[in-house]
This record gives structure tokens, C-alpha cells and sequence, in this order.
């Protein structure tokens, strides 16, 4: 049986890369598991009058080249180790774009839909007055991830800020525009996972012009990958999310699709497409295949039915690590989630230096800095394997796991 614990996963690719750099293990004894993990119980006041205990997790991984920084993320999946491992793939995410931070992630169990507004406003206040110690623009700033948003962020900043007595505006990103959040945020991880498919696209000499795209897991990532890659004149043929999925060999308009899901909450009975499992989807004779939901979506499993060239991680940890040795075989080139979905967490940074500076940027400035930033990080890693032999997500844990460990050594941890 295929190992799907993701936390035992990213264990094995710290090590792997380790191993592969030379380090000795004194560097593995350290990266091996977060330096801070909480566990927080969050009591919410229902409308109904009752009380219930939400459980929710905060891990910071390593902060040797910065503050911590990544998402909180609300799902009934969520687990201690989820949150550990998503925490540890942050450290490596900003490394690879060169950010001046370490690895963050939180999360609480919840099923969101099942909860009012308000209800939603308790809980997410509620976790901050819980971890309001230990978060912080100097600490660990979080962020939106699966089922988050900016008013969820802006209720958490609140919180925070009625702890402290003053505004801080650089304790959470992803914040929206009126109250210090930064213009291009949102569209900021679609957007980064389509410069680095261009990319690829480019590197490998596949024209995007009536390319071919399938989208699994069509929420704030997926829509705006879709958007772009449809831009560059690329074909979205298939889309799936949590209601179902819509096909159309023709293609869809992206657009149109956006404001469906808008009011229909999927992309399922969209106009002129017929229904598609995902199993379908994987299936489908696509130039590109974005990944955009959640971790293990491709594994032992399914992962012969994938014949798309290039495969681009829009959610973390989508492919198991067996899964990615086999499609890798076949000459498919997966664009690592640390690098393809790093847009996000890129903007999120200018998001802080621009609330640090007070001084805020156009979104011309702002896009032009992710591009630049994303392209200049393909660049080095696809340069890194060719020479020397190695697939994209290997060469991306050798630059990350070499620029953290660089600065631990100069701390004196190793
Ligand atoms: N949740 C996003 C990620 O997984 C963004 C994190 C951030 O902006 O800090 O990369």
C-alpha cells in the first residue's frame, strides 16, 4: 500500500535533498519538524445559543530566513499533520522565490458552508484571540489558503488589532484593498501558476495558442489559472470542483464560467458542456493539466491515466511522491507546487513590505514584480535540471533546502 501520510512524505524530501546536497544530518535533525506547533480548542457562541469547540492548529516550521508565513485554512479534513507538513512546504515555497521568511500554516476543522456569517466571524476571531501571541508581522503572518478569504482575514486583523491596541496592518495578508491589502492579491496564485506553465510551455516548445487545459479544482487558484492560460489563447476543455465537473472538447468560456460558478457554487450543468468525473479529467489528451485542489489528489491510483505534457501544481502537495516518480518517468513535466503556487505567497510579500512601508504600489508594479520573480525562479530551476539530470521538484527542494540551510549554518543552529 502507497504511504499517503503527506507529513512521513515531506519527511522523506527533506531528506532525499539532504542527502543529495551533502548536508550532514545535523541539518536533517533540525528541518525534520516544525519549530513551533500549537493546538488551539476555539469555543463559538452559535446562533442558536449553544456553544461548540472548533479544534484548529498553528505550525511554524522554520524561521531561519524570516518570520513564518502561510495561509489558514478552514475544511473538515484539516489534521495536526496537514498543518505541520503544509507549514514545512511554506519554508521551501518562499525559499525557492528567494522571500525573506520562513514556513507557516494554520487550520481549523470546520465545514464552512455549515456555518452563518456570523458564526464564521466568531470562529475566526476566536482563533485569533487563541494564537495572538504567537503571530505577529515580526513572528508569523498568516494568510488566505482553501476556504479563506479576505474578510475572513479582515475580521482575524481586527482581532489581532484590539489585542495590541493599534493597527497592524503586516500581521495577516491577503487582506482586502480598502484596509491594506494588496492590489493583484487575489489573482496572485492563478496568475503565478500560469507564468511558470508559459514558461515551461515556452522551455518545451508547445505553443499555448489552442493548447489544450483541464482544471481539477476550480476554486480562487483554478478560476484565474483558467482566466490567464484562456488569455495566452490556451483551450480550458475541462474544469471539476466539489459539485462536479463540466467537459467540452471545444473549449469554455472561461469568463462565462467564472460568473456561473459565481451564482451556481460549481462548475457542474455549465452551458453547452457535458458532466466529466475527475478520473475522466486525468484522463483527457491535454497539453496541460492544473491541479488546484487539495493534497493526494494523484497517486498510485490514478496516476497512469494522466497523458497531459505538462502537469502544474496550483494546490500543494496534489501528487504523491510515488506517483510523481511514475509520471515523471513517462516524461511528463510536473511544475512543483513550492514553485508553480508560489505567486500567492510572492504577492502576499509585497502585500507586507507595502503596509511596513505604508506606501502602496499600482497593480501594474505589483504584477510586474510577480512576473519577474516567477520567471527568473522557473528559470534557475529548469536550468538546474538540465544540468543536472533532475526533475523540477528535486531541483526546487536543492535550491530551497540550500538557501535555509545556508542561513541556519550562519546562525550557528548546525
Ligand atoms: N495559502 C497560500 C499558499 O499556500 C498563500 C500563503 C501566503 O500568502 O502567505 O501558498
Amino acid at each position: 500500500m502507497e504511504n499517503l501520510n503527506v507529513f512521513q512524505q515531506v519527511q522523506a524530501q527533506i531528506k532525499d535533498a539532504c542527502d543529495l546536497l551533502g548536508l550532514d544530518n545535523n541539518y536533517y535533525e533540525i528541518l525534520k519538524t516544525p519549530q513551533r506547533a500549537m493546538e488551539v480548542a476555539v469555543p463559538v457562541r452559535m446562533d442558536d445559543g449553544s456553544v461548540k469547540t472548533f479544534i484548529g492548529y498553528r505550525s511554524q516550521h522554520n524561521t531561519a530566513n524570516g518570520p513564518a508565513k502561510g495561509g489558514i485554512r478552514f475544511h473538515p479534513d484539516v489534521s495536526f499533520d496537514e498543518v505541520k507538513t503544509l507549514s514545512m512546504w511554506m519554508t521551501f515555497k518562499c525559499a525557492v522565490i528567494g522571500l525573506p521568511y520562513g514556513g507557516g500554516k494554520g487550520g481549523i476543522i470546520v465545514d464552512p458552508s455549515k456555518l452563518s456569517k456570523n458564526e464564521l466571524e466568531r470562529l475566526a476571531r476566536g482563533f485569533v484571540r487563541r494564537l495572538g501571541d504567537f503571530i505577529g508581522p515580526e513572528i508569523d503572518i498568516p494568510a488566505p489558503d482553501v476556504n479563506t478569504n479576505p474578510q475572513i482575514m479582515a475580521w482575524m486583523v481586527d482581532e489581532f488589532n484590539a489585542m495590541k491596541g493599534y493597527n497592524n496592518p503586516g500581521v495577516i495578508t491577503g487582506k482586502p484593498v480598502l484596509i491594506g491589502g494588496s492590489l493583484g492579491r487575489t489573482e496572485a496564485t492563478g496568475s503565478g501558476v500560469v507564468i511558470t506553465t508559459r514558461e515551461a510551455c515556452k522551455a518545451m516548445g508547445i505553443d499555448l495558442k489552442g493548447a489544450k487545459v483541464a482544471v481539477h479544482g476550480y476554486g480562487n487558484v483554478g478560476s484565474y489559472a483558467g482566466l490567464y492560460l484562456q488569455e495566452l489563447g490556451a483551450k480550458v476543455v475541462a474544469a471539476f470542483d466539489l459539485g462536479g465537473g463540466a467537459y467540452n472538447a471545444d473549449g469554455m468560456d472561461a469568463v462565462a464560467l467564472i460568473n456561473y460558478v459565481k451564482s451556481n457554487r460549481t462548475v457542474k450543468g455549465f452551458a453547452g458542456t457535458e458532466s466529466i468525473t475527475p478520473e475522466e479529467l486525468f484522463a483527457l489528451d491535454v497539453d496541460v493539466l492544473v491541479l488546484a485542489a487539495l493534497e493526494n489528489t494523484i497517486t498510485m491510483e490514478n496516476q497512469h491515466l494522466i497523458k497531459a505534457k505538462i502537469v502544474s501544481e496550483g494546490a500543494n502537495g496534489p501528487i504523491t511522491a510515488d506517483a510523481h516518480k511514475k509520471i515523471s518517468e513517462r516524461g511528463i513535466v510536473v511544475i512543483p507546487d513550492i514553485l508553480c503556487n508560489a505567486g500567492g505567497v510572492t504577492v502576499s510579500y509585497f502585500e507586507w513590505v507595502q503596509n511596513l512601508q505604508n506606501y502602496y504600489w499600482s497593480v501594474e508594479e505589483v504584477n510586474e514584480k510577480l512576473e519577474r520573480n516567477m520567471v527568473n525562479a522557473f528559470n534557475a530551476l529548469w536550468n538546474m535540471g538540465k544540468e543536472k539530470k533532475v526533475d523540477l521538484r528535486t531541483a526546487a527542494y536543492l535550491v530551497a533546502i540550500r538557501r535555509v540551510a545556508d542561513a541556519m549554518k550562519l546562525y550557528g543552529w548546525v
